[in-house]
């Protein structure tokens, strides 16, 4: 034992080569047992080697050498990351052996691994390996790099259903009938992150068959799973599922590479999906879709059915080698869902919502302390913090901005070309900027230019000026990085991109790209002067920008023809200049009337955020009323207009907007007749007046959140005790999402309290606390009492969620603070809690960031920042 146990990449002197996984699970039971059968190639003599276990009890502990002989072999925990080493009786020479294991473990509680659920008296077993847990099921080179296939065996109470990556080939009964053994065909290679089972009272729904195609020459069986009671719910998905499958066979021109697909709801779930390789495992709420359900559970439902389904190419036919490319998978398949939403579900506008998220993404980015695409991996905690949305919509945003410069044709033959050269195998990121690189012709220009956003932090912050002379027009564009206001960053950073501008002249468009590779540079416009221009074309450029100030006039001119995702990015460059100090909280609210009455919803609110930050840290009690007043006379003729009921000429855009409007009037701008109204609705849903009982069927799904939470806010007391009861009965996920945050969002100081414990006991799944605390937290009202509440239920909280979860509550702490004390209140918090916590320091300088930039813009505008536009506009 001389050498120290390797907390990051295992040693390359073992190599598994292929796995046998025998489970015993009985969910009713605490505990199970299993049997693993590693095939591992040492290529040097060796008397020891390393793998990963994490909370499990070896009983035995066996090597079979190539020869047959059985050697002892002794297993002892090295690491609390999960690193254990294997030590041999004597030193065994370069063969392929057998590592045997006998273990048992606990079920883990917090979701990672393979985890128990309870819902009513069922309990539901199920897997998440991803990121690295799969260490808690069973010993194993936990690796991505590290792709064999799997034999897995599951034995189960002969009543429970059983499900694997793949489809079952044997079952036999035990000998007192009471268990079933099952065994599964052999998976094709895949990395220990991919590997899932599940075991309890499923129902099982068979969907429609994946019909074969010029692609893939046999059916594949298509089913969904879901907890006791809830297989009729998923009708819908299912139907949605082959399209989607027949969207990227034709895309990739790579069958889907499994032998079924199953699509499993599981009761409580620590991300949104995990795509293991052929049972896909959800959030139920993701799934469970019928006529209750709102809008945008229908859309969110198909987009990450489409995301999960994308990876069953983009990570589990090629994976990544390493955590430092996991950005690869996760911004492929953002990138893959985008198209195929876009392409299939025209109704649910794929275009704008990736847009949003693009936009979201610049909000995380924006700051000093972003992390890059491509982060180096210096431990563990990289590993778990390498998901978050510069990972996913930033990732992706690229990914469609280099495919958009390059043309779709090339970029989609450099896709085709990297699935098949690395299919069944890895495939890094380096891998795929060659082959962008040689598909598009322009090789080591491309390269440096993806780089260049793969390698760095930040948003490009583009100046652009048209000169016009003798009917010849010139664009100078010059870049530096996008900071906010008082922020100031010594790396000068530098970007190549390609800078797609839009052109107008007498109301003629036209597009011209052009590649800045410089800090400034002048460009020749083809056919000459033009009356206006809009330097982000379609919106799909990774940037920001700032135009010369007769330029933008030019632009403002245009904007109300301008289509919808070039006006989201118009708004996005009035806010983004408010938040850098250049812009006035007044022009900010007078870019609101060029956007509201348009019929696209993402267009319309494009500022409602910017104008909550405005109502919120700005506005005085001598303004906010006139704020309000302006906010309720360009949008409230607009919800009128819409009504409160769906209609049945309702389109997806229809409803959206009507759902975004009452957010914004209800509860920023608090309209009291609608929030009456909506009360009325909540008191209907929850039986307060006919002395009944809860039916959330009772009232207009797209509404039901608002409306429990008016609810909560307007009639107190008898409104949060209908809730509480409710949930205990209620199972439907997504219903019990909005019951929590209609809890959450109380304005009263007891029920607060109330709220806030609550959170703390099994009464909330695991998965279901954000929906609380995030509700809680948003309204300015509750934070002083959350605050004081954290100093002495930390430990409670945190303790409920999974290991790399915890540092949600460093976030929840800092949200909405923006003064100097709060800062330094946080500050000296921080410090004792990040430092313990996966990800926990970046959260924790995030949140200070993002509070010193709201207090600093706060004193730039002034105590008086609205009084002069309140004058003008009384
Ligand atoms: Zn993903």
């Amino acid at each position: 034992m001389a050498d120290a146990p390797p907390t990051g990449k295992l040693p390359d002197d073992a190599e598994p080569l292929a796995y046998a996984l025998n489970l015993k699970i009985d969910p009713r039971a605490d505990r199970f047992s299993g049997r693993v059968q590693i095939r591992v190639k040492l290529t040097k003599p060796l008397d020891h080697i390393w793998l990963h276990a994490s909370e499990i009890d070896v009983d035995k502990i066996e090597v079979t050498d190539a020869l047959g002989k059985v050697h002892q072999a002794h297993f002892e925990m090295r690491d609390k990351s999960g690193v254990a080493e294997v030590s041999f009786n004597g030193t065994l020479s370069a063969q392929n052996v057998e590592l045997a294991i006998d273990y048992n473990a606990a079920f883990n509680t917090k979701l990672q691994g393979l985890y128990k659920v309870k819902v009513g008296g069922d309990s539901y077993v199920v897997t998440q390996m991803e990121a690295i847990s799969a260490r808690y099921a069973f010993p194993s080179f936990d690796e991505p790099r590290f792709k064999t296939p799997f034999e897995v065996t599951l034995t189960v109470p002969k009543e429970e259903v059983a499900v694997a990556n793949t489809r079952p080939i044997k079952e036999a009964a035990s000998g007192d009938g009471q268990w079933k053994t099952i065994s599964f065909a052999k998976t094709k290679p895949l990395p220990t992150y991919l590997v899932a089972v599940a075991v309890g009272p499923w129902d099982v729904v068979d969907g429609p068959t994946i019909a074969a195609n010029s692609v893939r020459k046999q059916p594949t069986a298509l089913r969904g799973i879901a907890p006791r009671g809830a297989g009729p719910q998923l009708k819908w998905i299912l139907q949605q599922t082959p399209p989607i499958i027949a969207y990227y066979e034709n895309y990739t021109q790579q069958p889907y590479p499994f032998d079924k697909l199953d699509l499993l709801g599981a009761p409580d779930f620590s991300a949104g999906a995990m795509e293991n390789a052929g049972l896909i495992v959800f959030r139920d709420a993701l799934l469970r879709i019928d006529a209750n359900s709102t809008a945008s559970t229908y859309r969110t439902g198909f987009n990450v059915n489409a995301h999960e389904i994308a990876h069953q190419w983009f990570g589990d036919l090629v994976t990544v080698p390493w955590w430092n490319d996991i950005w690869l998978n996760e911004a492929f398949a953002t990138w893959a869902q985008g198209k195929a939403t876009v392409d299939l579900k025209p109704d649910f506008q794929g275009d704008l919502s990736r847009l949003e998220g693009t936009l979201g993404a610049m909000r995380s980015d924006s700051l000093l302390s972003a992390r890059k695409i491509r982060q180096p991996i210096l431990s563990n905690d990289d590993i778990q913090t390498a998901f978050d949305g510069i990972t996913y919509q930033k990732g992706a945003a690229v990914l469609r901005m280099f495919e958009e410069w390059l043309g779709e044709t090339n970029y989609r033959q450099a896709m085709r070309n990297y699935l098949r050269a690395h299919a069944l195998g890895s495939g890094s990121s380096d891998d795929l900027i060659a082959s962008i690189a040689a598909a598009s012709g322009k090789g080591e220009t491309v390269e440096a230019a993806m780089r260049s956003f793969l390698d760095q932090p930040g948003i490009p912050f583009l100046h652009t000026k048209l000169g016009c002379k003798d009917g010849k027009a010139t664009l100078a564009v010059s870049q530096s990085r996008y900071l906010p206001f008082g922020v100031v960053s010594s790396d000068h950073l530098q970007w190549k991109l390609p800078v797609c501008v839009r052109f107008d002249r007498g109301g003629k468009r036209s597009k011209q790209c052009f590649l800045l590779d410089q800090r400034a540079q002048d460009f020749a416009v083809d056919g000459g002067c033009a009356d206006a221009y809009l330097p982000n074309a379609d919106a799909v450029g990774y940037y920001r920008f700032a135009m010369d100030e007769t330029d933008f006039a030019a632009l403002r001119k245009l904007v109300a023809t301008l289509p919808p995702a070039e006006q989201v990015i118009y708004a996005d460059s009035v806010s983004s200049a408010f938040v850098q100090g250049t812009f006035s909280a007044g022009a900010v609210l007078d870019a609101m009337p060029g956007l509201a009455n348009s019929d696209v919803p993402q267009v319309a609110a494009a500022l409602f955020d910017q104008f909550a930050w405005i109502r919120e840290y700005l506005a005085t009690d001598a303004t906010r009323p006139i704020l309000d007043a302006y906010a309720m006379k360009l949008y409230a003729p607009r919800l009128a207009a819409l009504g409160l009921q769906p209609l049945p000429a309702d389109t997806p855009m229809t409803t959206e907007m009507r759902v975004r409007l009452v957010g914004f009037l209800a509860f920023v701008v608090r309209d009291e007749a609608l929030r009456q109204e909506l009360n009325r609705q909540g008191r209907i849903a929850l039986g307060l007046d006919s002395g009944g009982t809860v039916d959330l069927t009772r009232i207009n799904p797209d509404l039901r959140g608002a409306a429990l939470k008016a609810a909560v806010q307007e009639s107190g007391e008898p409104a949060f005790r209908a809730i509480i009861g409710e949930l205990t009965v209620n199972h439907q996920t997504r219903q019990r999402y909005e019951l929590l945050a209609a809890l959450g969002a109380t304005h009263d100081a007891k029920l607060g309290e109330e709220a806030r414990n609550y959170g703390t006991t099994p009464a909330v799944a695991v998965g279901e606390i954000a929906s609380l605390y995030s509700s809680h937290v948003a309204e300015s009202e509750n934070r002083g009492a959350f605050w004081q509440w954290m100093q002495t239920h930390y430990d409670p909280l945190a303790g409920r969620f999974p290991d790399q979860n915890q540092s949600y509550v460093l976030r929840v702490a800092g949200a909405g603070r923006c003064t100097k004390p709060q800062y330094e209140e946080l500050q000296t918090w921080f410090a004792q809690r990040a430092p313990t916590l996966i990800g926990g320091q970046r959260v924790a300088a995030q949140s200070l960031e993002t509070i010193d930039q709201c207090f600093a813009l706060r004193a730039h505008a002034g105590a008086n920042a609205l009084e002069g536009w309140a004058q003008s506009h009384r």
